[in-house]
């Protein structure tokens, strides 16, 4: 079987918050779709190879079997990795837990990676019929279908919301009664780093 091909962006060797309750390292994927206005890591939107080679990063996570006990697929979208299951396919051979950070921009490709997650760290980015704004495409179809995918599958997981200045009360209100009627009675909101803003959607 051919070795998986991952593009990455960038590594955090140690982290304690971003996989609950596990000492983790981060895996930074290259590439995302959508365009926020408020994204953290713009470095890692464009697509392309990445900065590390994934057989580099596999055989560093090998040598810290006994160090470390988890290991989250953060980006970017890591989603838009074709070979994300077979990434973590090997990651837990080496006997890590696996977490997904995702907006849930590829259903279908969601629906693979569950079974191979440990936990899931979910973005919701707005009443999902108001998403175009914030990231830039009419992307909110596709991440219902992924938070729907996400909930029945049983998976540990976190909702979150980062929150812009244009998400109002209001808006928040109508994201909150949308989210309860998928049964999910809370979600954690961040608050958005003003350095980071604004970046402009692409003409
Ligand atoms: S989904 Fe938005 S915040 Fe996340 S990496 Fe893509 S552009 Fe940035």
């Amino acid at each position: 079987m051919p070795e998986p091909t991952l593009a990455v962006g960038g590594l955090v060797p140690f982290t304690t918050i971003d996989f609950p309750g596990r000492l983790a390292a981060v895996v930074f994927c290259q590439g995302c779709p959508w365009r926020c206005t408020y994204c953290h890591n713009p470095h890692l939107l464009p697509r392309g190879p990445g900065a590390l080679a994934w057989p580099d990063v596999f055989g560093w996570l090998a040598s810290r079997r006994g160090l470390l006990d988890g290991v989250v697929f953060s980006g970017g979208e890591p989603l838009l990795q074709r070979d994300l299951p077979a990434a973590l396919t090997e990651v837990r051979a080496l006997g890590f837990a696996t977490a997904l950070h995702t907006a849930g921009a590829y259903p279908e490709r969601l629906a693979a990676a569950l079974p191979l997650l440990d936990w899931v760290g979910f973005d919701v980015k707005a009443p999902f019929a108001e998403y175009a704004p914030i990231v830039g495409c009419a992307a909110g179809c596709a991440a219902r279908q992924s938070l729907e995918l996400l909930l029945a599958s049983g998976v540990p997981h976190e909702i979150r919301c980062t929150v812009p200045p244009q998400l109002d009360e209001a808006t928040l209100g109508r994201m909150a009664a949308e989210l309860a009627g998928f049964g999910v009675a809370h979600f954690t909101q961040q608050v958005c780093r003003p350095a980071t803003l604004p970046m402009k959607h692409p003409e």
